[in-house]
């Protein structure tokens, strides 16, 4: 059975603060650089995205989309010829901003809906139309209790699939310290058997999400969110089925072995991993939190409380306990992060991006590079640094600054010393 990589969660050219770069050719192109055997169409009820995905894709597997031959031909003669062959098929997917009142309270949530075909996607739009403005965004932001879109989305098509997004973040999440809930069954009530799986977002990792009873026994799913086409794929999920989506649907609603797990950021590097104050530089553990009694100790007002103390308190397993039996987990650095890190560069520029081309031209796409590749054929294509520090990212060796209040996290390969070490010569730590 083949093994593929699956990102659900993504946003086109017509989602806010998105690049105009994301349309359907470049997402095609940047699958196949990273290795993302199955991508989302993401925004599907936005008419103008629909009417491209209808006009510019074509069905191949059941429920799943390639882009039309000779847009794909286009496409293929930029790349190089390791990469040409890779496989890259579209499963239509969109993000619903929820936001409604509920018990009484203001409540924001963001879910992902995926569809097995073109119809279905129709009936969805039309449903969601009545209810509010669809034109105006990607994602678009309906006045529409989460419950109710479940139900309309299951009443249009039974095999259509519904995930709460990324569960933790503070605003617009099931869990969101801001706007969520406590529980699952608070949010979805009598419908809450058919929440199978939920995605576990860029602050979260699978064993965080863990010490919830409720969620050991759902499926974990982990999505890249991506605005741009460099950031897909930078958290994913691997399957290990038939290429359909009713294998990949089935999977995912089952959590049966065939999803064999997921590929995550390091939570960490999430932007509301911990506590603080982004705009009075205080960053604070959940401990130093609970002492401070949840108020900054440097303005005095509260403060934004992150990912890994929200989990604490709905845990209900404490810090290091995990299930006996889980599935995969595997943590990455985007390539472009590590070959900045390595030439000490501050920003992913122009140098940067001639180099992570030269890369996956020499050795193949960017999962298989940071993945599976051995060290040794990695130093032997010339690129000797990187396949130390590709080696080091696959120990989970790497040095970790946390995220929050809005501020992403730094994850290095190289603490600062070394780095010190390693840019004035010293190389003499290798
Ligand atoms: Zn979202
Ligand atoms: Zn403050």
């Amino acid at each position: 059975m083949p093994c593929f990589i699956l990102d659900l969660h993504l946003h086109s050219k017509y989602s806010r603060g998105t690049s105009p770069q994301m349309d359907l050719e470049n997402i095609y192109r940047w699958s196949k650089i990273k290795g993302i055997q199955v991508v989302g169409t993401g925004d599907f009820t936005h008419p103008q995205w629909f009417r491209e995905i209808q006009k510019k894709l074509e069905p191949a597997e059941p429920g799943l989309f390639r882009l039309k031959k000779t847009l794909a031909r286009k496409q293929d003669k930029t790349l190089p010829a390791c990469l040409k062959n890779n496989q890259s098929r579209f499963i239509l997917t969109a993000e619903i901003s929820n936001i409604y009142k509920k018990h009484d309270q203001v409540r924001k949530m963001h879910n992902i809906l995926v569809a097995p075909d073109l119809k279905t996607v129709s009936q969805i739009n039309a449903e969601l139309q009545k209810i509010g403005n669809l034109t105006a965004d990607g994602r678009p932001i309906l006045g529409l209790d989460s419950k109710k879109l479940l139900q309309i989305t299951l009443k249009v098509n039974p095999d259509s699939f519904f995930i709460p997004a990324h569960i933790w973040t503070p605003w617009f999440s099931l869990f969101g310290s801001k706007s969520g809930f406590n529980t699952i069954e608070q949010a979805f009530e009598e419908l809450s058997p058919h929440i199978t799986a939920v995605e576990t977002g860029l602050s979260s990792d699978p064993f965080m999400n863990w010490r919830l009873k409720a969620l050991r026994k759902i499926t974990l799913v982990s999505n890249s969110d991506a605005h741009s086409p460099l950031k897909l794929g930078r958290e994913a999920n691997l399957l290990n089925c038939p290429l359909n989506y009713h294998e990949i649907i089935k999977a995912l609603k089952t959590n049966s072995v065939k999803m064999t797990g997921t590929i995550e950021f390091f939570p960490q590097e999430g932007k509301y991993h911990y506590d603080g104050h982004r705009s009075c530089g205080i960053r604070l553990t959940p401990e130093q939190t609970r002492r401070y009694k949840g108020l900054c100790p440097k303005c005095g007002r509260p403060v934004v409380v992150g990912v890994d103390y929200r989990v604490n308190e709905l845990a209900d397993f404490s810090q290091n306990s995990k299930p006996k039996k889980h599935k995969t987990v595997e943590y990455i650095i985007p390539l472009v992060e590590i070959l900045a890190e390595l030439k000490g560069a501050k920003t992913i520029g122009a140098g940067v991006l001639q180099k992570y081309h030269e890369i996956y031209s020499a050795l193949g796409d960017e999962f298989s590079i940071l993945r599976t590749i051995s060290p040794k054929v990695i130093k032997q294509a010339g690129f000797p640094n990187l396949a130390i520090a590709i080696n080091r990212l696959r120990r989970g060796r790497v040095y970790i600054e946390p995220g929050y209040d809005g501020v992403f996290g730094i994850i290095k390969v190289f603490s600062p010393k070394e780095q010190a070490q390693r840019i004035s010569g010293q190389t003499s730590l290798f």
